[in-house]
């Protein structure tokens, strides 16, 4: 009787803590270039290194452990290799309905963190995409008044953010990029001055750079600096999980790392457990996204079952490169549709209220 106890109590530490998140040999190796790191994207245990721990590493530590993670990651080793299937065959039990509902879901929604995609236009149109900018081309974006509804809910919602993180689509092919970053910062500045505001681009081409010339001072802006519409070390975002064999017994609403570290998703469909979430409604026309903010205690566990039964994020990463488009059945008949007939979303509601622009 003993045992079953101790075991739970295991797992639920090492859910607690993201353990097998932490070790590289048992995470899963992706052989991913570490320097255009991009948190909704980059799904490994060095996502978590990156964002949580590596600001107070002492450079040399950094470097070794560089040194080793390639080596193991690299590794045919007998035991790297039987701690990675190891690891896939925990993945795959602990993803199952009955640990689910034993431990709670593998993933939670970051509460304190939020990613606007204020377009899905793109110049680039990367293969992959997992806002489906190439698969599913689109020039929809949020009004300037979508951004205020949101920042006033936020506001009314005592300013919950420590992180708002503006993407897309590629951002600055908003039409009113620089008034929406302006909007941002003074919300920031009047009502949440701890809130950091981060913005992602790829850095493609002159017309990009001379608006990220423009963006407001107090802007991280992460730029991943992209050249070419191959990105090798993307995940198979368009393989559905309900494609696979591997994935028929999984409960879909243990999420993944994106809403762990992503956090809360912002459309002009509305809010979703994670950015992603929002560009999948697009080309399915399920149509869940929310009108109001959802609360600290929301797990949007139905939004999850939806969503992640097709995003290819929930899956376990292998460490294939991605040379050009790769698709399942679902994708495919889903942008079939989509191209035939775009669904038809409702849209986040419009506010004309509270925060003002000043420029
Ligand atoms: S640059 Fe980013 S948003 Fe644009 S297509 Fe590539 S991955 Fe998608
Ligand atoms: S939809 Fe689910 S699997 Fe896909 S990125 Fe979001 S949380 Fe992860």
């Amino acid at each position: 009787m003993g045992h079953p106890h101790v075991l739970c109590l295991l797992i639920r530490f090492l859910d607690k803590y993201q353990i097998h998140e932490r070790l590289p040999f048992l995470a899963g190796a992706c052989g991913r270039g570490v320097t255009s790191f991009h948190p909704e994207r980059d799904m490994t245990a060095r996502a978590v290194y990156f964002v949580h721990i590596k600001a107070w590493m002492p450079k040399w530590i950094h470097k070794r452990g560089t040194q080793a993670w390639k080596y193991l990651d690299s590794s045919d080793h007998l035991l790297v290799r039987a701690s990675k299937l190891l690891y896939t065959r925990y993945f795959l039990w602990r993803v199952g309905h009955s640990p689910t509902r034993l431990l709670g879901p593998l993933w939670r929604r970051a509460r304190e963190r939020v990613q606007i995609d204020i377009t899905y236009s793109c110049n680039l149109k990367c293969f992959n995409c997992n806002r489906s900018c190439e698969q599913d081309p689109s020039n929809d974006h949020m009004s300037i008044a979508q951004v205020r509804q949101f920042l006033e809910e936020s506001r009314a919602a005592g300013n919950p953010w420590q992180c708002i993180h503006v993407a897309g689509g590629e951002p600055t092919n908003h039409p009113q990029f620089v008034e929406i970053m302006n909007l941002i910062v003074e919300y920031r500045d009047k009502y949440s001055p701890s809130t950091s505001i981060e913005l992602s681009t790829n850095g493609y081409g002159e017309r990009v750079s001379r608006m990220l010339s423009h963006v407001p001072p107090g802007v991280q802006i992460n730029n991943t600096w992209k050249t070419t519409k191959v990105q090798t070390e993307f995940c198979s975002f368009n393989v559905a999980p309900i494609d696979l064999k591997e994935y028929t017994a999984a409960d879909f609403a243990n999420g993944c790392l994106v809403t762990r570290l992503a956090g809360t998703g912002v459309t002009p469909y509305g809010y979703y457990p994670c950015p992603v979430a929002g560009a999948i409604d697009r080309s399915f026309g399920l149509n869940l996204g929310r009108r109001t903010l959802p609360k600290a205690n929301d797990g949007m566990k139905q939004e999850l079952r939806a969503f992640c039964a097709l995003c290819g994020h929930f899956k376990l990463l292998t460490r294939e490169a991605l040379l050009g488009p790769v698709m399942s059945p679902t994708w495919v008949e889903a942008y079939a549709r989509s191209h035939q007939d775009p669904p038809t979303l409702s849209r986040l509601p419009e506010h004309r209220g509270l925060v003002q622009i000043s420029t």
